[in-house]
């Protein structure tokens, strides 16, 4: 294909730098959208930082969790995770082990970040899976017995304490 490049080499005629302008000028601009664009998507990222995190964190009410693990193995397909009163805000930790014996394993910031995002898309749903998986209420860890409390992760009284923002 001949392009307006070479033409100008084989004529030298003036319309077809103009025409050679044109199409860097269009290139150029194009150039300057995907750039924009780029610095839109990096805009998108949030920073993963103690301020970030600790902004979500207050949006998660106190309690346990649970979430689907990416990556299930045959014995373990959830995450358990506690989120606790901490110095004025919420912190949240995973919980390992069993309830009444869960030993606390701090997050890294990005995972954090990341786990608490997961819970405050769907609060209703992380709160249940803790209640399926453990059998215990995911506000105050007494045992459900009720196929409705299960199904909600929360007693009935902690649930209504939940929904009045107690
Ligand atoms: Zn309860």
């Amino acid at each position: 294909m001949t392009t307006t490049l070479d033409l100008i080499r084989q004529t030298g005629r003036l319309e077809d730098a103009q025409a050679v302008r044109k199409v860097a000028a269009q290139q150029g601009q194009q150039l300057r959208q995907f750039v924009g664009k780029v610095a839109d998507q990096r805009a998108q990222t949030p920073t993963i930082n103690f301020v970030v995190v600790d902004e979500l964190a207050k949006t998660v009410p106190v309690g346990f969790y649970a979430l689907p693990m990416t990556n299930p193995t045959a014995n373990n397909d959830v995450t358990f995770f506690e989120v606790r009163e901490f110095r004025g805000g919420h912190r949240i930790t995973m919980v390992v082990g069993a309830p009444g014996s869960f030993r606390v394993q701090t997050l890294k910031l990005g995972l954090q970040y990341h786990a608490l995002r997961h819970i405050a898309e769907d609060l209703v749903a992380a709160s249940a899976l803790f209640g399926h998986k453990t059998r215990t209420c995911g506000r105050c860890k007494s045992p459900l017995t009720r196929t409705d409390s299960r199904e909600r992760g929360m007693g009935r009284d902690c649930w209504d304490a939940r929904m009045e923002g107690r």
